[in-house]
């Protein structure tokens, strides 16, 4: 937690440092509206109250906005810039509150408070270059214990043809990436000591594969694979007996209708060769990230090659003997 405490922080510098919209030849560009579903920054880029002024970054974050909403069990804070442009801003509250009502219905016991950090700008974007600097390179990320950030990129309804292959790209919801994150803080709030040890872990090549068929970002390390079979499982997805068991044994949260199973993750760690494989920082692999070299089957993974799989997997639900 010492640890996710610094990287948020800073992560939180390097936002306010970088993040913003810089227009270069301070011209009148009507044109830069077009880009908006693309870089939905640049929409509160023209919207900013000093139309002479031809840049605009972030607010001082000691100035947030505090938005409070409870959710179930679960108060919700949501710190937001006071300069971004109110519709934008509902729009992001809204992803968050359908986020956590879905994790909430599917039965699931969320931490309280929850905290979520909305920048305005999470990177640096260049006009008319549209060169970015990715002072994050995150689209959203968990920091432990309970706090979530998320990217104002969650507004874009243009997805890059490169973006990983995730369970949230193919449920084309913008609040899939949230769940994603929540996974995250409950994976950690369920098991933190299987949370923490598996940053340096890698899953065996047999493992690796059962959870590729999830998502290639669910095959990138054994956190990822939970939080992409958390989603969905939240969004009612079906999974197969060998991803359920395999969730089960690195510590996935269970909802209150799935007991808890505390021997399983043992028995995982006897039978397999759970290796040592790098060390890196815990923020470091639980960060979602955008668009990153080119994934051949990013683009061609529609939903529907989701469900053609389901004859012959089945509901996470089933009764265990
Ligand atoms: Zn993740």
């Amino acid at each position: 937690m010492e640890q996710a405490d610094v990287l948020f922080s800073e992560h939180m510098e390097n936002i306010q440092q970088q993040g913003g919209v810089f227009d270069e030849e301070g011209s009148h560009r009507p044109h830069a509206a077009a880009l908006g579903d693309e870089f939905p920054e640049i929409r509160s880029f023209l919207a900013r109250s000093d139309k002479n002024n031809p840049y605009d970054t972030n607010s001082d974050p000691r100035m947030a906005v505090k938005i409070s909403m409870n959710i179930g069990a679960t108060q919700v804070e949501i710190y937001a810039d006071p300069a971004e442009p109110a519709n934008l801003q509902e729009q992001r509250v809204m992803q968050i509150a359908d986020a956590v009502s879905r994790v909430h219905d599917a039965g699931f016991k969320i931490p309280s408070p929850m905290q979520f950090y909305l920048p305005k700008y999470t990177r640096g974007i260049h006009l008319p270059s549209l060169k970015v600097d990715n002072s994050w390179n995150s689209l959203a990320e968990f920091y432990a214990p309970n706090r979530i950030m998320l990217s104002p990129e969650l507004l874009r309804t243009f997805i890059p043809p490169n973006a990983p292959d995730s369970v949230a790209l193919r449920l084309k919801n913008a609040s899939a990436p949230i769940v994603h994150e929540i996974g995250h803080c409950l994976h950690f709030a369920q098991a933190p000591e299987s949370y923490s040890d598996l940053f340096h872990t890698r899953l065996a090549r047999q493992y690796e594969r059962t959870a590729g068929e999830v998502s290639e970002y669910g095959a990138r390390n054994p956190n990822e694979f939970v939080a992409e079979t958390f989603t969905a499982v939240t969004f009612k997805g079906v999974i197969t007996r060998d991803q359920w068991n395999l969730y089960q044994a690195l510590g996935g949260p269970l909802s209150a209708r799935q007991a808890p199973t505390p021997t399983i993750g043992r028995t995982l760690a006897q039978n397999s060769n759970l290796s040592v494989v790098e060390h890196r920082t815990a923020g470091a692999a639980a960060r979602m990230q955008p668009a990153v070299g080119r994934l051949p089957d990013a683009a061609a993974s529609a939903p529907s090659s989701w469900n053609r799989r389901n004859h012959e997997v089945e509901r996470p639900h089933f009764r265990r003997k």
